[in-house]
Order: C-alpha cells, then structure tokens, then sequence
C-alpha cells in the first residue's frame, strides 16, 4: 500500500499489526487489569498515519476499514498527537490521515498501531528529537500494545504487555490472517476468560512464556512454532463466537502448521511453512466460506516508520 500524503507538508509514518505468538493471561487483578505474559511479532498488514499542520483538529480516514474508526477525539492517533502536544507544549493542531489496512477490533491491535504512529509523526514534524525511551513513555500511557508497535520485530511482553524484553528469533514467517466480519472487544473477551474460568474453578498461575515457544522462535522452524501457539483468550472469544472454533479447526485441516485467535479475536491466525503454502491455504479458506476476508502477511517487520518528509513527499 502506498498512499502519498494528502497535505503539503505531511509527515507519513508506515505502522504493522501484531499477532500474539503466545499470550498467556494471570488471575485478574483488584484494578481489574490481568498480569499478561505474552509474545509479539510484527506482521506486515499496515496502516499508513500521515500528520500535517491544519487550522483545527480533524481526522480523514481511508482504506478498508475506514468507517469503523472514530474521527472525533476518542481516534487513538488524534489521542497520541495530543499527549504529545501537551507534553511539549506545542500550540498546533493537526489535520491526521489514517490509511487504515489493519482490520479493526481484530485483536491486531490496529488503534495501538495508529497511536504509535502518530507519535512518531508528530516527533518528525514537531523536531522534537525524543529518544526511544520517551517515546516509549508515552506509548505505554496510550495502550498496552503500543510500546510494542513502536519497536517492531518479535518481543516479549509482561505487566499488561507494556514491559519489553527482546527474544531470540530467526527466519521470515508466512501467516494467513482470517478475518471476520464483527469485531469483538477486548474487555468482553478478558469477562468472559474470567467468567469461564470461574465457572470452571481454574486455578491461575502466574503467566509465563513457555520455553517450547521460545525455542521454536530460537530455531527459526514454522512447524515447531506452529505446534508452540497459545492463547489463553482462545476458550473465551470460542465461547463468545463458536464459529471460529470451526474456522481454526479447517485452517489446520486443510494445512496450517498452526491455528490461533489473534490476541482478543476475532481474527484467526495461521501460520504455514512457506510462501507457496499460504497461497494455497488462502484458497481453501476462501472456498470455505467460513471467514468474510482473508490476507496474507509474512513477520516479523520493522515497527512504525517514517516513509515520507515534507522534503520527500509533494
Ligand atoms: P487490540 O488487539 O489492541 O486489543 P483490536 O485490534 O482488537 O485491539 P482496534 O482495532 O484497536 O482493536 O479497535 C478497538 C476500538 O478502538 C474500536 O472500537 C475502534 O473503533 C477504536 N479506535 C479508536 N481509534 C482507532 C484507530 N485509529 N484505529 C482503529 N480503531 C480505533
């Protein structure tokens, strides 16, 4: 996708989407948050954030999913410029272009992507010459995933997913990504995963990364990773949408190495053995008719980018 910025003047930052490799969810805590213990990667499903100085705040928002994203204050990468404004005293506003790729409430983290974005492009624009780590302070008050967004690649995180560390990884991964056509949100998902696991009197340990994943990431080899997916969401988004259970089950059947609802859900993740596999399992998905659209991204990738200046764009 490559869309030039719309305004004279624009800075345009290239943002991925996530797929939680693992994630595995702690008791809920009393401030009803859960101790997360989880594993990103990058995939390459982009949005594109183009920020530009405007006479008062707006948001223009294009592509796929563009009339599923607020354009009010409540849009994540109008929240982001604002923080950054405030916290720099910048006395602007912005007009932001959001060319929106990444399925919304997908569980790709697609708002995170877009508040990582903007803060990346308001640094550019404003010359304000933050540093990773003040970039990455203000990421973790926006959101969860957002630190991760920034960095890119493949990383652990803990806390709420905040607190990263690096992983050992080699190789390119080839993913299937299903996506369908209602969103679910993320806190009915984590009520639900409470709610089951009360039903059931689970007893929840401390979550932790487990050492087949990181050696699958280690090797480089997709059947190992394949067979090393976990999400603990998966019972509950099962609960809440029993037809990705039978999505999941299909993608493995007709060749995945692996199956997995993406982080919250509901988009369903696959991974194959090759570029050539995930042609051919896109096609049998498609014949399926289980999922509304289906898109093919390779991880891990760089994190959010510059891609255009106003020196290079116009
Ligand atoms: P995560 O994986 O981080 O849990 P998600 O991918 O499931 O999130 P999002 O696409 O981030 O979900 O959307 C969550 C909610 O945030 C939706 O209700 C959406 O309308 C809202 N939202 C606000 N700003 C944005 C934005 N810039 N892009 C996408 N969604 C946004």
């Amino acid at each position: 996708m490559t869309v030039a910025p719309t305004l004279p003047g624009a800075v345009t930052v290239r943002v991925p989407a996530k797929v939680n490799l693992e994630l595995r969810v702690g008791p809920r805590r009393p401030d009803g948050f859960h101790a997360l213990a989880t594993v990103y990667q990058a995939v390459s499903l982009h949005d594109e954030v183009s920020v530009a100085r405007w006479d008062e705040w707006q948001v223009v928002a294009a592509g796929a999913y563009a009339d599923r994203i607020p354009t009010d204050g409540d849009n994540l990468a109008v929240r982001a410029a604002r923080l950054v404004a405030d916290r720099w005293d910048v006395d602007e506003c912005l007009s932001i272009r959001i060319d929106k790729d990444i399925p919304v409430a997908g569980g790709m983290a697609g708002g995170s992507a877009d508040a990582a974005a903007a803060l990346v492009a308001c640094d550019q624009l404003w010359g304000l010459g933050l540093d990773r780590d003040e970039l990455a302070e203000l990421a973790a008050t926006l959101g969860s995933d957002v630190p991760f967004i920034l960095s890119g690649g493949n990383a652990m995180g803990s806390g709420r997913g905040e607190q990263l560390a690096p992983v050992l990884a080699r190789g390119t991964f080839h993913w299937v990504f299903a996506i369908s056509d209602t969103g679910l949100s993320t806190p009915e998902v984590y009520a639900e995963c409470d709610r089951l696991r009360e039903r059931d009197g689970i007893d929840v340990p401390e979550p932790q990364v487990s050492s087949e994943l990181m050696a699958a990431l280690r090797s480089g080899d997709p059947a190992l990773l394949g067979a090393a997916l976990h999400n603990d969401l998966e019972p509950a988004a099962f609960s809440l949408r029993p037809q990705l259970r039978e999505l999941r089950d299909a993608g493995v059947e007709f060749g995945a190495l692996g199956g997995i609802v993406s982080g919250s859900g509901p988009t369903v993740a696959f991974l194959t053995e090759s570029h050539e596999a995930s042609l051919d399992l896109s096609v049998s998905l498609a014949a399926s008719d289980l999922c509304r659209d289906l898109r093919r991204a390779k991880g891990p990738v760089h994190g959010a980018h510059v891609v255009a200046t106003p020196r290079h764009a116009d």
